[in-house]
């Protein structure tokens, strides 16, 4: 026998694992010992990304369940209400129900103040250094700790760190997944990137909403405001990126990095812009000379079942690490707290939590307590980003046949965001509300003036189909069905298989 310096060891102070070493040291453990936690991050300076900016109510309620609100605090966070989603000009407003509101703010400063408390809770020890391996066993090929170099003036060395449980949650880059999932491991499929800038002073279709502009033959585009000042804009460049930025990005990224940023800022200018409010032109024109593009690439990675035969014992996938969803629905740290505000509760239970059995067991009920939640935040955000980034002829009738499901009003749209805010996580009304939304979509398609070029002109003008276009439609309509269904289908057998 011997015992570990720690009980706990997280690698990542990010969102999910500031969240959890905070939320473990103050509570109760069933024998009454504190956990002794080491919270190793890379880098303790204040992050600039593009991520994680809009919190939705789901994840709020999370935070404060986990008594975290007050990171929202001080930062010049922004009170969300709900969003507008923008085709044609035109905007649609969805509230979220009962008043509910989520938090927009700078990534970094709320990243910062999750540390701040988790650097204050009573048994945490935060170290800044970067793991580079996990520890085994050579005879049990349990994980023992990590091995990590501290972040001083010329540390090379490498410093091992031993716990009876470590959890990476390392973010969307995890360098562990496939030495902690072993066979089960999955690569993360790669949807498109976001492409972001900051906006200053911009006015928004409806203040303090998120919007989502529709835009032809692109992905939607986002913006929320983040501060009193500046509203994030994130442009969705589908993947493989449009031809041209392709070649560059693939062969001149390193070398020719200022062709790639002007190529990249002439297609938002050319593609994009002219399909966005006009309120924005001026300030994104602004924020194309002025800022800094940066690129996210926008990953699904479905959550494989931990604790497994295939999967490393002593230690676990938390966040990004483990599940990803398309930020579209801006769903990430609102998984990633209610993921958190689950483990706390059973890992407070764990009486030895070197007994990898009693382990297994934690992380098999973790596991489906957590699916209402995250399977509805995930199926929903590569669903409406199929609906809404359209890119073929049957994808689009959907496209437009759900912008006019929610101009239906009332339950139309209190439905689809309760479900996308978290409010709601049940994967049954979802199935409910996308499959009601093919069908409308249909119906749309059959009642609704679409533009048609008669003979001898050369302008599209309204009309309503006619019984002479009826059967060309029935054929259509089964196919439009039919890409509801392979949109749904696979996501919701991610979900399910495990
Ligand atoms: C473009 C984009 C926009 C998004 N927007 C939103 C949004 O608006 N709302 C939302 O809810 N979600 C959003 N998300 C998702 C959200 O950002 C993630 O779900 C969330 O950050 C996951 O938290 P995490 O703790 O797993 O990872 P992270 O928050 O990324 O934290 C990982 C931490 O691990 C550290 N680390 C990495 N490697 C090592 C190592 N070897 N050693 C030590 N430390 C290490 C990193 O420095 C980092 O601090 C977005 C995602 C993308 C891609």
């Amino acid at each position: 026998m011997w015992s570990t310096p720690y009980d706990i060891i997280i690698v990542g102070a990010g969102v999910a694992g500031a969240a959890l070493a905070h939320a473990l040291s103050t509570s109760k453990r069933l024998n009454e010992k504190p956990f002794r936690i080491c919270l190793l991050e890379r880098s303790l300076a204040e992050p600039d990304r593009i991520v994680g900016e809009l919190l939705q109510p789901g994840g709020y309620g999370a935070l404060q369940k986990l008594g975290l609100e007050s990171c929202t605090d001080g930062i010049d966070a922004v009170p969300v209400r709900g969003y507008a989603v923008v085709l044609d000009g035109q905007p649609v407003h969805i509230p979220y129900p009962d008043a509910r509101e989520g938090r927009s703010f700078h990534h970094g400063r709320f990243i910062q103040a999750l540390r701040s408390k988790a650097k204050q809770a009573p048994g945490v020890e935060v170290i800044e250094a970067t793991v580079s391996e996990l520890i085994e066993c050579p005879v049990t090929g349990r994980i023992l700790g990590v091995r990590a170099t501290r972040k001083a003036e010329g540390a090379v060395e490498k410093e091992p760190f031993f716990a009876d449980l470590t959890i990476v949650a390392d973010g969307c880059f995890s360098n562990f997944r496939s030495s902690v999932m072993g066979q089960a491991a999955i690569k993360p499929a790669l949807k498109s990137h976001f492409v972001g800038l900051i906006l200053e002073d911009i006015q928004l279709p409806i203040d303090k909403h998120g919007t989502v502009v529709l835009v032809k033959g692109h992905g939607p585009v986002l913006l929320y405001q983040i501060g009193t000042h500046e509203t994030r804009i994130l442009l969705d460049v589908k993947a493989p990126l449009p031809n041209d930025l392709k070649v560059s990005f693939n062969f001149f990224l390193v070398i020719c990095r200022p062709i790639v940023i002007v190529l990249l800022q002439q297609f938002i200018i050319d593609e994009i812009l002219p399909q966005l409010p006009s309120s924005v032109h001026l300030a994104l024109h602004r924020a194309l000379d002025k800022d800094r593009l940066r690129r996210m690439p926008n990953s699904f990675l479905p959550p494989a079942e931990q604790g497994g035969h295939h999967t490393k014992e002593g230690v676990f996938l938390l966040g990004d690490a483990w599940n990803m969803r398309h930020p579209l629905t801006g769903g990430g740290m609102m998984v990633a707290f209610n993921d958190v505000v689950i483990l706390r509760d059973l890992l407070t239970g764990v009486r030895d939590l070197s007994n990898w059995k009693e382990m297994a067991r934690v992380l098999h009920k973790w596991h489906w307590k957590r699916k209402a939640l995250a399977s509805t935040v995930n199926i929903l955000s590569l669903a409406l980003y199929d609906l809404f980034g359209a890119d073929d002829e049957y994808l689009e009738v959907l496209r437009i046949g759900c912008f006019k499901y929610f101009e239906r009003g009332g339950e139309c749209i209190n439905g689809p965001v309760s479900l996308l805010s978290g409010i709601v996580p049940d994967p049954i009304l979802l199935f409910r509300h996308f499959f009601a939304v093919a069908f409308y979509s249909i119906w749309v398609m059959f009642t609704h003036p679409y533009p048609r070029t008669k003979r001898g002109s050369s302008k599209p003008v309204m009309v309503v189909p006619g019984y002479d276009d009826y059967p060309y439609l029935v054929l259509k309509s089964i196919s439009v069905f039919w890409t509801a269904c392979i949109v749904f289908g696979p996501l919701m057998w991610t979900e399910l298989r495990w």
